[in-house]
């Protein structure tokens, strides 16, 4: 058993409204910290009141970017429990990004105490409007003072939650993406399979071009030859052709999404065929143009499946079904909602 401090806030604050939530707008009462030291390793596990922290401005986070991020969801299901879906999954991908990173691994089993104290001690922070939930934020930063380019010797561990609006009003809708070309997110031997925040400053470029000609999201193509499909914006990609659905290999400059990994075992559950391989954009293209392409979707933790309704690539606009939600990724959405939502029995056991 971990001895994991608790002190509760004095003053709760106001939950907002259930139609203003948005999405990381609002923070819950609360907040887990550990703290690492070198030659003590990580102590002090606690849950306190949600509070800024304070940092000597030479704090490493501030200067290299030494810094690990998950995103995971909490849930209330139909008959009022709170449930997490795959968290040990996400600590396990947070190990993996800070074996990446040179951050010393965390007890995932200390962390995945900590996230059910906290979501207990906040249980009235998750909303319950349909297609609502407790989004949460670990974290780790570099702390240690010191200008010096290595590897911190001091860490902070934080999970924070934010209430979460639905990503969609009407479940899911398609969205334009459109492939960008001049810039790339990941490379091979960097850092694009781990969740770190710089992945996501670097990306932030190639998505100011997208909202600029009118697209919501980017889709990446390799660092290399600038021809294989990699991701959308901040999800994976999957691609229905001829009845069977393509995804990436997780190559390393790929995030393993944990909403991908799920998928990929629903779909081979129900019996669909499911490759994951190297995809270059021209099969892609090559598919619209012989009429076998039938669904693109991404997939990730905040949206679950987002349908591409329109993929844009050099000079072309491809319609992809229409503009409308495909078979498949209608399929995918009822099923991992209906299990997140406990309204299907969860068969895969992922849920805690
Ligand atoms: N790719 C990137 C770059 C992401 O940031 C995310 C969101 N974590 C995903 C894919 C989807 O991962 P998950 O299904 O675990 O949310």
């Amino acid at each position: 058993m971990h001895n994991i401090k608790i002190e509760q806030t004095s003053q709760p604050k106001e939950k907002p409204a259930p139609d203003q939530l948005g999405f990381g707008h609002y923070f819950s009462d609360h907040m887990f910290v550990l703290d690492y030291t070198e030659g003590i390793g990580w102590h002090d596990p606690r849950i306190i009141p949600y509070q800024p922290i304070s940092l000597d401005p030479s704090a490493m986070i501030f200067h290299y970017g030494q810094s690990v991020f998950e995103g995971l969801k909490a849930y209330i299901t139909v008959d009022g429990e709170a449930l997490l879906f795959r968290p040990d999954a996400n600590f396990k991908r947070l190990n993996r990004s800070n074996e990446r990173l040179c951050i010393p691994a965390i007890d995932e089993q200390l962390a995945l105490e900590a996230l059910k104290q906290l979501v207990a001690v906040d249980r009235e922070w998750i909303p319950t409007a349909p297609g609502t939930s407790l989004y949460i934020r670990p974290f780790i930063i570099a702390t240690e003072e010191n200008l010096g380019v290595h590897p911190s010797k001091k860490y902070q561990f934080i999970i924070i939650m934010s209430p979460s609006g639905s990503y969609y009003k009407e479940g899911i809708n398609p969205v334009k993406i459109m492939v960008e070309q001049q810039f790339v997110r990941a490379v091979k031997g960097g850092t694009g399979e781990a969740k770190t925040g710089g992945n996501y400053a670097s990306a932030l470029k190639g998505q100011e071009i997208a909202d600029r000609e009118g697209y919501s999201q980017t889709l990446w193509l390799d660092g290399k030859e600038n021809r294989y499909v990699e991701e959308v914006g901040s999800m994976n990609i999957f691609f229905k052709i001829a009845g069977t659905v393509v995804t990436p290999e997780l190559n390393g400059s790929i995030l393993p999404g944990i909403t991908r990994d799920s998928m990929i075992q629903v779909l081979k559950s129900k019996g669909i065929p499911v490759e994951e391989r190297r995809i270059s954009i021209d099969e892609v293209v090559e598919a619209y143009h012989n009429g076998t392409l039938e669904e693109v979707f991404g997939t990730g933790t905040a949206a679950v499946i987002s349908p591409v309704g329109e993929l844009k690539y050099l000079d072309e606009k491809m319609s992809i079904n229409k503009g409308e939600i495909g078979e498949v990724s209608q399929m995918l959405y009822d099923t991992l909602t209906g299990i997140q939502y406990g309204k299907i029995e969860d068969s895969f056991d992922w849920t805690i």
